[in-house]
């Protein structure tokens, strides 16, 4: 009862009673005994204390904007225990050299996916790539800087309409740049680079890293290889005159 207590207090649910609000019903749907025992863990310590709404809700996690104790605004990734995402997430937890036992039991094999792009936050950042800035993670959950400010940053994908060719050589350049940056500096590639998965706010950031790796891995060549193929064409398609693929990942995987 102190849990549902908690939990009700981090949903606003006293205040607003919003049972029946979406919010509510993605709660509800996803959380699992665990899930709630992480969030009341994380709100005992201040570090989430309300959450208000949802950013997205996908096939593997879905991601909620809300405050922590001292009203700054937070993302908060909460990853589902139970994913038919399963096999994919095995195997590239399986060819990254950084992971050392994999765990048989599904839910935590997910909180072995959840604490990597954590790490994965982290290197970007020391490497100067821009990405939300990791702030806590414990099990299933990743909390990270919210992108954005009453309103969340809008992606790539979604503002694109509204774009000139000059925003969209900047944005190539910045998407290039970081893919470049990462490999050569950081010995490492995101993997789902995409006009999806690049926020635009005052400047570009590159969210979504829980598949990027290290060049150890033995699938980073085909993921720098998919990062460079996603860029180009995108930019292609916006009229930018972008570098040539094969030409670009033979310059990076050749070092
Ligand atoms: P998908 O499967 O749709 O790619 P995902 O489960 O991999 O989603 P992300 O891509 O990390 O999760 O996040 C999903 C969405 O949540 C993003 O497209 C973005 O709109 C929003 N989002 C994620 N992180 C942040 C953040 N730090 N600040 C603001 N919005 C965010
Ligand atoms: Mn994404």
């Amino acid at each position: 009862e102190r849990l549902d207590r908690e939990i009700a207090e981090v949903l606003g649910l006293r205040e607003r009673r919003e049972k029946d609000s979406e919010l509510f019903k993605v709660f509800s749907e996803v959380f699992d005994r665990t899930t709630v025992e992480t969030i009341s863990y994380f709100y005992r310590r201040g570090k989430i204390d309300l959450l208000y709404g949802v950013l997205s809700t996908g096939k593997e996690a879905n991601v909620f904007a809300g405050f922590d104790a001292q009203g700054n605004r937070i993302a908060v990734k909460i990853y589902r225990t139970y994913t038919t995402e399963f096999r994919r997430i095995w195997e590239y937890l399986a060819a990254d050299p950084r992971v050392g036992y994999l765990p048989k039991d599904i839910r935590k094999l997910v909180f072995v996916w959840t604490r990597r792009e954590f790490k994965n936050l982290q290197r970007a950042m020391k490497y100067a790539v821009r990405a939300p800035e990791p702030i806590a993670f414990r099990n299933n959950v990743l909390i990270m800087e919210f992108i954005g400010d009453e309103t969340p940053a809008p992606r790539l994908k979604d503002v694109e309409k509204s774009l000139e060719k000059k925003d969209f050589e900047e944005l190539y350049d910045f998407a290039m740049g970081s893919i470049e940056r990462l490999w050569k500096r950081g010995d490492m590639v995101h993997g789902d680079l995409s006009e999806y998965n690049i926020l635009i706010w005052e400047e570009p950031v590159i969210i979504d890293w829980s598949q990027a790796t290290v060049k150890r891995n033995r699938m980073s060549l085909t993921l720098l290889y998919r990062d460079i193929k996603n860029i180009t064409s995108y930019f292609a398609r916006k009229g930018v005159s972008v570098d040539d693929p094969e030409e670009k990942f033979r310059e990076l995987a050749g070092d």
